[in-house]
């Protein structure tokens, strides 16, 4: 077992901020993972993948980050893969379409690592990853490896709905994931993921170091419009700090556009916030998460919550606007 010390984490994230952490550990194996964990009880610990749904602070951390980046095995099932925590979204859309199977060209482009892509329910384009898992093995705090078979009946017990799964709560790393896909012509799923890489691209996704989306989408009846178009509409894109900005093509994407710190980049995500509640009274979920220690006032107004205060004439009009444009979340 090699634990590294003092490691940026900046290159880690997709932001390119993050301060220090006192132990980095990217483990080898499940097993090694199960063995040594229990010896770090006590430390204060955080998992990162590739750190494109979160925000490293820009403080040193005086714990032990664990990274996945070398649990990456993806090993062929005659029905899909079995697969490490650690590997790439992206990559195994394309292992998938190299066997001409279907059910992962929706993960090509989506930046991330498949163990944090189970944790938070990834979707796009159609798909979920709820939709093509049929077992998770994770590692609880105490060492223990634990098996979910996800069937039918059983998914929702994992999966538990729209960016929210059982691993979200219970503090077990994901390690290993079974992958079921089903043999299709090679044709639609080249052309699935030539449409999503130009669709990212033209939206900008790659432009900047970002995390994507800050906030999810409010599916409640009342909004029903993609929280994108409510930051537009309440004038999102025009906020900025000096060295971080909201993207001029998606207003839930922040760009660290010149050397940001992590600090700017949640302060911006909370004018943001506040944009959209005096404007429609919808106070927006973050997607984006945090890793580390942040300021307390800073971490207090990120923690807040607030209950809906709709206007509704406002969101109808916002509504309409979205149903014009085609109109799905
Ligand atoms: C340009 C861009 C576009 C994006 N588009 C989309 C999109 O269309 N749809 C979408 O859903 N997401 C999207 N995202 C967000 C991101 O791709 C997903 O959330 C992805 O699953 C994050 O994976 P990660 O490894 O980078 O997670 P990280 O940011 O490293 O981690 C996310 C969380 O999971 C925890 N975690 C990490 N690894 C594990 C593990 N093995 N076990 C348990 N917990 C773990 C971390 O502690 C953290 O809390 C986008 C991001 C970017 C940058």
């Amino acid at each position: 077992m090699a634990i590294l010390e003092n490691i940026s984490l900046a290159p880690y994230s997709a932001f390119g901020t993050g301060g220090t952490c006192r132990y980095f550990w990217q483990p080898e194996s499940i097993e090694e993972i199960a063995t040594e964990l229990p010896r770090f009880a006590g430390t204060p610990f955080y998992l990162l993948g590739a750190g494109s749904n979160s925000l490293v602070s820009d403080t040193p951390w005086p714990g032990m980050v664990m990274q996945f980046g070398n649990l990456a095995t993806c090993e062929e099932t005659e029905s899909g893969f079995i697969c490490g925590a650690g590997v790439l979204n992206s990559d195994l859309a394309q292992r998938a379409r190299d066997r001409s199977q279907q059910g992962a060209a929706w993960m090509y482009r989506l930046p991330g690592q498949l163990g944090a892509t189970i944790r938070m329910n990834a979707r796009c384009y159609g798909g979920e990853i709820s939709q093509c898992i049929d077992q998770v093995k994770t590692v609880t705090p105490s060492g223990e490896i634990k098996t979910y078979e996800v069937t039918n009946s059983t998914r929702t017990n994992v999966f538990r709905g729209y960016k929210d799964t059982i691993f979200m709560t219970n503090q077990e790393i994901v390690v290993q994931c079974s992958i079921r896909l089903q043999p299709g012509p090679l044709e639609p799923i080249v052309s699935l993921m030539e449409k999503i890489e130009k669709d990212r691209v033209s939206k900008g996704h790659f432009d900047f170091p970002t995390c994507g989306c800050v906030f999810k989408n409010e599916y409640a009846p009342e909004v029903s419009v993609s929280s994108g178009l409510l930051l537009e509409l309440a004038g999102s894109k025009s906020l900025h700090k000096p060295r971080a900005r909201v993207s001029e093509k998606h207003a839930n994407f922040i760009f660290n556009h010149n050397g940001a710190s992590s600090e700017e980049i949640l302060e911006l995500s909370i004018e943001m916030r506040e944009r959209v509640w005096s404007e429609f009274g919808v106070w927006l979920a973050y997607e984006m998460e945090l890793l580390g220690d942040f300021p307390a006032a800073l971490l207090k107004q990120f923690q807040e919550q607030r209950p809906p205060a709709y206007r509704h004439a406002r969101l109808a009009e916002a509504r309409a606007r979205f149903q014009s444009q085609g109109g799905r979340i």
